[in-house]
């Protein structure tokens, strides 16, 4: 059973204690979520992963720079106050849109900074915006919630097959 560590920070029922990948699973796979969550940590070997590395790192030589606020990462930040996440993928996804909102929401609620997003897509050439407002506070409270729930669970949901699962770390452990 994971130890269950709450911040509660600034507003009562602020819940600051995951992490942008976690929000990312959350739309991605449940079942990564909870596997992800509990430990089992294959990302670090996929190769697909190792790519997005890469091309990470090549992309944005310049301006990268990571930057670490308590539990989530910053790729980099430009200007005033505008974050930057950048992905490898060939398709702009709510599980993107949502990792950065998160991180909007976290510097918000963390710090009282209000940032603007943009995620940067090397591969499409594009750029997006992201931005935070009251509806989308309010939708992000009730998927932590989801995701707390998921992740406390006694066993992973159910496998489900998605496009997704060709090149998921957990490919071997879901499929093997
Ligand atoms: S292999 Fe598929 S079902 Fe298993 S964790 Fe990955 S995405 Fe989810």
């Amino acid at each position: 059973m994971l130890e269950r560590r709450k911040v509660q920070i600034r507003e009562q029922g602020v819940d600051l204690d995951y992490t942008g990948t976690q929000v990312n699973y959350y739309f991605v796979c449940k079942r990564k979520l909870w596997l992800y969550s509990h430990g089992l940590e294959e990302e670090a070997e996929s190769d697909i992963v190792h790519l997005g590395k890469l091309l990470h790192e090549h992309s944005y030589q310049r301006e990268l720079k990571e930057i670490q606020v308590v539990r989530i990462k910053i790729d980099f930040i430009e200007g005033r106050g505008e974050i930057h996440e950048i992905k490898r993928s060939r398709k702009i996804e709510n599980a993107h849109i949502y990792q950065l909102l998160y991180y909007l929401y976290y510097l918000k609620n963390y710090a009282g900074l209000e940032a603007k997003g943009v995620i940067n897509y090397p591969l499409l050439r594009k750029k997006y915006d992201v931005n935070l407002d009251k509806d989308k506070e309010e939708e992000l409270r009730k998927i932590l919630d989801s995701i707390d729930e998921i992740i406390h669970q006694q066993k992973p949901p159910e496998a489900v097959w998605i496009s997704y699962c060709k090149t998921c770390a957990y490919r071997g452990l879901c499929w093997g």
